[in-house]
């Protein structure tokens, strides 16, 4: 197919997207008046990070006509999450039939677009979603949706503010030295928003061109020749030692369990039951289920396993954790469960930990947010640190005050990262559930706007004068 017949496609598929988008716009009317700050408006909903939960939920919004609304993303515009900077595999892991930005839009569904952009029936050949082309979707999806970004900036510092006429504002300090007025705030900050790409402090303090984490731009061409040491065995960690060994390193992957994560338990957990209620339950029933979902980690798929193995210089050593790194003679020395291992290059795959007072944004007041732990007392065998460290969320996503009436501001932070997920399950920073999970949040944006509103509609309902019946009086017998 030439570019002319893709972007003729592409054009239709984009006056597609507008018709839907017009048949499904009920109820039509506009319900939104800016309010002020220092005499400007303020904006109804700040969302930052523009990746694809940012998106989608700025797409939510503009459908329920609260359109005063802005994202900020710190990356440049095309860098925003993974895709095309540390996500090291070719395609998606999740199956290529999961929607999600499309909110229930056929023309804006991942296959429209993929059918339109790359020749009809492509979507049918297709066998997993390419990391690229998921990419390229969200920014088309970002364009035609004229969804409101601005790119270079981050949020670095969150406070409470006063609307002129007395409502809750939060005051939202950009890089650029601005600060922006809102009435709620979305952080849509991705895996780490809620803390930090975790290692060991040990591999840490090892000089930095010797280690990394999954999450960093490694610079592959320097390991060729090398022996590279990978520690974990979820999906991230093997993608990274996939594409050094393409690099042509020797590579030895250590997982700290005496067998790597098998079975996918978040692939259970997709259907529309679990997705939509799991939030509602009782919390004993939240942290059983998605504490044993979240701490079996998310393994790799057969295809990534097949692409290392590919390779007669790939190791894999079980039950193998590491209990300390030290820089010996010019080389890495990591001691290990089976003794000391000598390697080039150190790279963890271990995942993320929950400790807000770890993003610059949140750690004023992160002794101020609710956790699990202080909500929820686990009965004797279900204890565990990392899942107490979770947010406690609201119904709408919105942080709760760990001491009631110390921090009135967190109701208007809503969090959809990765930390809502003990709250709600696959929820933040989730393809799988943002059907689902995204006309929530924004029904709880809404319910806080609504609310912040009551005299207004108060008010216009009393005002609201406009008549279905002209009555002719001369045909009329008054009593
Ligand atoms: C390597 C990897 C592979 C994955 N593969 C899959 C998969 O195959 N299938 C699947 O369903 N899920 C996958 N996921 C899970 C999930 O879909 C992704 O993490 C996805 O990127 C989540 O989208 P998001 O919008 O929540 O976060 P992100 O895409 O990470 O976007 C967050 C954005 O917030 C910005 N930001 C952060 N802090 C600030 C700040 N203070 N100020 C301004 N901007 C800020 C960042 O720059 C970033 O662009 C994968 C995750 C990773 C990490």
């Amino acid at each position: 197919m030439n570019g002319r017949m893709t972007s003729a496609a592409l054009q239709t598929l984009e006056a597609r997207v507008a018709r839907e988008i017009e048949m499904t716009a009920h109820p039509r009317t506009e319900w939104m008046v800016p309010r002020l700050h220092r005499g400007q408006p303020a904006l109804d909903v700040l969302i930052v990070g523009a990746g694809q939960s940012g998106l989608a939920t700025a797409f939510a919004l503009m459908r329920d006509r609260v359109r005063n609304i802005l994202l900020i993303d710190r990356a440049e515009e095309g860098r925003e999450g993974p895709w095309v900077t540390y996500a090291r595999m070719p395609t998606l892991r999740s199956p290529k039939d999961q929607t999600g930005p499309d909110l229930g839009l056929p023309a804006l569904t991942f296959e429209a677009w993929y059918d339109a952009a790359r020749g009809a029936g492509s979507f049918e050949r297709l066998y997993l979603i390419p990391s690229g082309d998921w990419h390229d979707y969200l920014c088309w999806y970002r364009r035609v949706l004229g969804l409101p970004v601005r790119n270079g900036v981050a949020a670095t510092a969150i406070a409470p503010g006063r609307l002129d006429d007395g409502g809750r504002c939060l005051l939202v300090t950009l890089s650029t030295g601005e600060v922006l007025a809102a009435r709620k705030l979305v952080l849509a900050t991705g895996q780490d928003g809620t803390g930090e790409w975790w290692m060991p402090d040990f591999v840490r303090a090892l000089p930095a061109d010797r280690r990394a984490h999954t999450c960093e731009m490694i610079d592959f061409e320097r390991l060729r020749g090398r022996t590279v040491a990978v520690l974990g065995a979820g999906a991230s960690a093997m993608d990274n030692a996939c594409v050094a060994l393409e690099h042509g390193a020797r590579v030895h992957l250590f997982c700290r369990g005496p067998e790597p994560t098998l079975v996918q338990r978040y692939r259970w957990l997709t259907f529309a039951g679990f997705l939509k209620h799991i939030g509602d339950m009782p919390d004993e029933w939240r942290w059983r289920i998605m504490g044993t979902i979240l701490r079996a980690r998310e393994g790799f798929p057969a295809d990534t396993y097949k692409r290392a193995i590919a390779f007669p210089d790939f190791t894999l050593h079980l039950g193998c954790g590491w209990t300390d790194a030290r820089l010996e003679e010019g080389g890495l020395v990591i001691e290990t469960a089976r003794g000391p291992f000598r390697a080039d290059y150190a790279i963890c795959g271990t995942g993320i930990r929950h400790d807000m007072r770890l993003r610059p944004e949140l750690a004023p007041f992160a002794g101020s947010i609710a956790l699990w732990r202080d909500r929820y007392a686990p009965p004797a065998g279900e204890e565990d640190e990392l899942l107490g460290a979770y947010p406690y969320l609201g119904p709408d996503y919105a942080f709760l005050e760990r001491v009631p009436g110390e921090a009135p501001f967190l109701a208007d932070i809503h969090l959809f990262g990765i930390g809502a997920t003990l709250s709600f399950g696959a929820s933040g920073s989730s393809i799988n559930a943002m059907t689902t999970a995204v006309p929530k949040l924004v029904a709880g944006l809404t319910r806080g706007l609504f609310a912040g509103d009551l005299e207004r509609h108060w008010k216009s309902l009393q005002d609201y004068d406009v008549k279905q019946v002209e009555i002719d009086w001369d045909r009329t017998v008054r009593g």
